[in-house]
C-alpha cells in the first residue's frame, strides 16, 4: 500500500550550505542561490576531478548509517553551542568510497568536502570511530561559514568557507592553514563531547581513553603529545608482528601555530579574556558564523595594524613564510 512507504529524506527540499551571495545583479545572486540550492538536494552525479563517485562509492550498511545520522544530530547540537543555526544535512550528503578502488587513482586524503558540490565524501578507514572523526571534520566545513561572489564574467565563484578567503587577484586563498586548524580543534572538542553518546563509536573511544589515561600515568611530561592523539591501529608490520600505530590529529604543525598564537593573543590581553578558550572562540566565531570583525579588531590591537591581513598572507595552503 502506498500510504505504508516510510518518506524519505528525499522528498525534503533542503536549503543549501551558503550563508552570502555577493556581487552582482540581484537576479544573478537569486539564479547563484537556486542553483546551489540544486546542487545539495541533488546528491547524485557527483565527482571527483570529473571523475564520477560511483566508481567508488558504496552503500552505507545499517550501522554506518545509524553512525552517521547520530553524528548529523550531535553536530547540530555542538554548532547551535557557538552560535550557529546548523545546515541541515542528510546522511545521503556522506558518500562512502571505498578505500582499495579509492587509493588506486589517489594515494593521499581520507575524506574533502567540497564546498561547490556541496557534498562530502569520506574514505571509508574500516574503524567506525576513524570514520566518524573524518565525518566530523568534513561536517564543520559543511557549517562553516560560506560566500559566493558573482564575478565580472556573471560567473558565481566561491569566496569564503570558513576563514579561507578568496582576494581577488590573488592565486590561492588566504588563511587556509588557519581555517584547517580551527576545523580540526572543533573537531577534537567535538569527539570530546559526544563520542561517548555514540553507541557505534563508543567501544573503541572507550579504548582511546584507557590507553590516553595508561599513557598520561606512565609519561607525564609528554601530556601535550599524548593528548594529541587521535586513534590507534593495530597493524602488521613488515615482520609480521602485531603492532599499536598511533596517530593524531590532522593539520599538526597549523594547529600548533594556532595555539601559540592564541596563547600570546591570551596573555597580551589578561586583562580582557578569562581563558585561551575565549579567545578561540572568537576563532570559531570568524569560521562558523562569518564574523571577522571583532577577531581582526583583537589581533590588530594586539600586533598592529595590517597584521590581520598579513596573518592571512602568511597562512595560504603553500605560504612558507
Ligand atoms: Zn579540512
Amino acid at each position: 500500500m502506498r500510504e505504508n512507504i516510510e518518506r524519505t529524506d528525499i522528498d525534503e527540499e533542503l536549503e543549501p550550505a551558503i550563508s552570502r551571495v555577493v556581487g552582482g545583479e540581484p537576479e544573478q545572486r537569486l539564479a547563484a542561490y537556486f542553483e546551489y540550492k540544486r546542487r545539495m538536494n541533488n546528491q547524485s552525479s557527483k565527482t571527483i576531478e570529473g571523475k564520477p563517485f560511483e566508481k567508488f562509492e558504496r552503500e552505507k550498511t545499517e550501522e554506518e548509517l545509524s553512525l552517521v545520522k547520530n553524528i548529523i544530530e550531535k553536530m547540530e547540537d555542538f554548532v547551535r553551542s557557538y552560535g550557529k543555526e546548523p545546515v541541515k544535512v542528510k546522511p545521503k550528503h556522506i558518500h562512502f568510497l571505498e578505500e582499495e578502488s579509492f587509493r588506486k587513482e589517489y594515494p593521499d586524503g581520507a575524506a574533502f568536502y567540497f564546498a561547490p558540490q556541496q557534498t562530502v565524501g569520506v574514505v571509508d578507514s574500516g574503524s567506525h570511530f576513524i570514520n566518524a572523526l573524518r565525518i566530523s571534520h568534513e561536517l564543520l566545513h559543511f557549517n562553516s561559514f560560506q560566500s559566493v561572489e558573482i564575478d565580472k564574467n556573471s560567473k558565481a565563484n566561491f569566496r569564503r568557507s570558513g576563514l579561507g578567503t578568496k582576494v581577488t587577484g590573488e592565486q590561492e586563498e588566504f588563511f587556509t592553514q588557519i581555517n584547517e586548524a580551527m576545523i580540526e580543534e572543533l573537531t577534537i572538542r567535538f569527539e570530546r563531547q559526544y563520542f561517548d553518546s555514540i553507541p557505534q563509536v563508543k567501544p573503541e573511544a572507550d579504548f582511546k581513553r584507557k590507553y590516553v589515561e595508561a599513557l598520561l600515568e606512565r609519561y607525564p611530561e609528554t601530556r601535550e603529545n599524548t593528548l594529541d592523539l587521535s586513534y590507534f591501529r593495530r597493524r602488521k608490520n613488515e615482520q609480521g608482528k602485531n603492532i599499536l600505530q598511533f596517530n593524531v590529529y590532522t593539520y599538526e604543525e597549523s594547529r600548533h601555530n594556532l595555539r601559540g598564537l592564541i596563547n600570546d593573543v591570551f596573555v597580551k590581553n589578561a586583562d580582557r579574556f578569562k581563558s585561551t578558550e575565549e579567545v578561540f572562540n572568537l576563532f570559531a566565531d570568524a569560521v562558523l558564523n562569518g564574523r571577522l570583525l571583532p577577531l581582526a579588531r583583537l589581533l590588530e590591537e594586539t600586533y598592529g595594524k595590517g597584521y590581520f591581513r598579513e596573518l592571512g598572507d602568511m597562512t595560504k595552503k603553500h605560504s612558507n613564510k
